[in-house]
């Protein structure tokens, strides 16, 4: 039991944005992720689904079949419960889940997360009947991390 309690600064709002975004777990890249959905696409309070490799666990890899059950699981919660209307995919380059469970490298993983980014978001246009679902790759350039769309 910690021995004093926290209250956060930041304001509750109840009031649902009706977005998500699955992304990446890797806590390095949380707060531009952050930034770019809050900031860059205006959607502030957006719902969270977050675990290694992001969308990739709906690119029909079998490494991640399991992972594919439970966030499909979780987006038709969200569609139900919070009347989800839009959905942002994002993968950002030299992800540790692909160099390290599909061993991939180089130019062939970016390859493969851009082409996993369109087979994830018809999947879950499939499976979440959603039209609106959105991809972008987050690139690394210095000490900054870049978001750029990616036609799915
Ligand atoms: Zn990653």
């Amino acid at each position: 039991m910690p021995d004093h309690t926290y209250e956060s600064s930041v304001i509750y709002q109840p009031a649902r944005i009706h977005a998500a975004s699955i992304y990446c777990s890797d806590g390095r890249v949380g707060e531009q992720f952050d930034d770019f959905l809050q900031n860059g696409l205006n959607l502030p309070r957006y719902d969270r689904v977050a675990l290694p490799g992001g969308p990739a666990c709906l690119a029909g890899h079998p490494q991640v079949h399991l992972e594919e059950k439970g966030v499909v699981d979780e987006l038709d919660f969200l569609v139900r419960v919070h009347g989800l209307e839009r959905l942002v995919l994002i993968a950002h380059d030299n992800c540790a889940f692909y160099t390290e469970r599909l061993e991939l490298r180089d130019r062939r993983l970016e390859l493969v997360q851009r082409a996993d980014l369109v087979r994830a978001a018809a999947y879950a246009r499939r499976v979440t009947g959603l039209d609106l679902v959105q991809g972008f790759f987050a690139r690394r350039v210095g000490e900054r991390i870049r978001f750029e769309p990616v036609e799915v």
